[in-house]
């Protein structure tokens, strides 16, 4: 039994005094604690009596050996170990903040801020599958939150639940919300069913939908625990915006369609059942790398989502407006041309016959809120500079905005 106001010596000598219950999980009770000498906060983790043994500890040091932090400041491992009788604890530098739990239950955070959150999860998750080392128990509670001006900081505070190969298995399988489906499989029919970098994979890809959209992958699709369970063992991602006609808009957070065809494939193989299959962590890593230097904002609804080249709606059910494009005005021809979807190609029959225009002369291509112009045709693609046309050189796509002129061979158009 521990109690507040005790007084524990870790294996380093390091004294500490025992301040209030801030948390228990399945394996033991967290406190607060200050450092005797210099009063420094830490967290203390107790473990219950049947995990108190030699292979707790045993894990519990390899922990400490990885050093973790050192390569990610995220990672917080144990820094030191106490053992007394039947007791056996840990300790841990004080993490500011609240769990991503409580955080995710009223986010104060901004699209593009719960991007960079998910990516610097993804690294560190990444950080210990590159050491062949599974983390065995991603969900919210065991993630730390803080703002701290201008980003969110975020750090794993319990790793306790890791697996590794040689070392004595850990204890709990993970949490019902997260778990892969083999491993509820393995539960249900009493196999052997141990967390792995693959089923980590899976509960990323739970977490990330959680981060990214502020929804579980399995709402709409949760009224008892038997759809529950279907819904966490179809393989599928049922959200999807490519394949569901249903808005999924009264669950709140972020509808599925404000993800890129990237973020959206990722999500698709991270349910799957095929454990080989899952993306790997590095891979959301770069993928929402890529995301956040797409984020734009409608203009008509304000509503933010990761533009690609077929998004040219606005993916909020409520708006479904159209996103701005830019126009081409062929001098001395017809109307203007609307640079509206992904690819617009347009040659002699479309910029007014010109017998020097090629076939195919120019392409647009449009990707949210920017549009360039790539050189097909012969006798060239021009912009107007300060000094006079600046021939655009072929392959090379040219950034246009409102106001350019263009010339196709002998054709002069204006960007409007
Ligand atoms: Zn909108």
């Amino acid at each position: 039994m521990i109690t507040k106001g005790e007084t524990l010596r870790f294996d380093s000598g390091r004294r500490v005094r025992l301040a209030d219950r801030i948390g228990n999980g399945g394996q033991g009770e967290v406190y607060e604690s200050t450092h005797v000498k210099t009063g420094q906060r830490g967290a203390v983790k107790v473990f219950y009596k049947r995990f108190a043994n030699r292979d707790t500890v045993k894990r519990i040091r390899f922990l400490m050996d990885q050093s973790f932090h050192a390569t990610c400041p995220v990672l917080r491992p144990p820094i030191d170990v106490f053992r007394r009788r039947d007791m056996v604890g840990h300790y841990t530098p004080f993490v500011e903040g609240e769990t991503l739990e409580r955080f995710l239950d009223s986010p104060s955070s901004s699209f593009l801020e719960q991007l960079e959150l998910a990516i610097t999860f993804a690294h560190a998750v990444n950080v210990m599958h590159a050491r062949g080392i599974a983390h065995g128990d991603i969900q919210l509670g065991n993630f730390m939150v803080a703002r701290a001006r201008p980003a969110l900081r975020l750090h794993a505070i319990d790793l306790d639940n890791f697996y590794a190969p040689g070392l004595p298995v850990p204890d709990c399988v993970g949490h019902l919300m997260y778990m892969a489906p083999e491993l509820r499989e393995g539960l249900a029919k009493g196999w052997p069913a141990v967390p792995s970098i693959s089923t980590d994979l899976f509960a990323l890809g739970v977490l990330m939908h959680d981060i990214i959209l502020l929804r579980h992958v399995s709402v709409g699709n949760d009224d008892s625990e038997a759809s529950f369970l279907n819904a966490m063992c179809s393989g599928r991602w049922l959200q999807d915006p490519a394949v569901v006609g249903r808005s999924f808009s009264s669950v709140g957070g972020y509808p599925a369609g404000v993800l890129n065809p990237g973020l959206a494939r990722l999500f698709r193989s991270a349910l799957g059942l095929d454990p080989a299959q899952r993306p790997s962590a590095r891979s959301w890593e770069i993928e929402l790398g890529r995301a956040v230097d797409w984020a734009y904002v409608c203009p008509s609804c304000g509503g933010v989502c990761v533009v690609d080249v077929s998004k040219t709606v606005c993916p909020y059910p409520a708006c479904r407006r159209p996103f701005p494009f830019l126009t081409l005005r062929v001098n001395g021809h017809g109307r203007p041309i609307p640079l509206r979807d992904g690819a617009t190609v347009l040659g002699r029959a479309e910029l007014g016959g010109s017998m020097r225009v090629s076939g195919r002369h120019a392409v647009f291509r449009r990707l949210g809120p920017k549009t360039w112009v790539e050189s097909l045709g012969r006798n060239g693609t021009f912009v107007w500079m300060a000094a006079g046309w600046s021939r655009i050189p072929e392959a090379e796509p040219k950034l246009v905005t409102k106001g350019d002129r263009l010339r196709f061979a002998d054709v002069e158009a204006v960007v409007e």
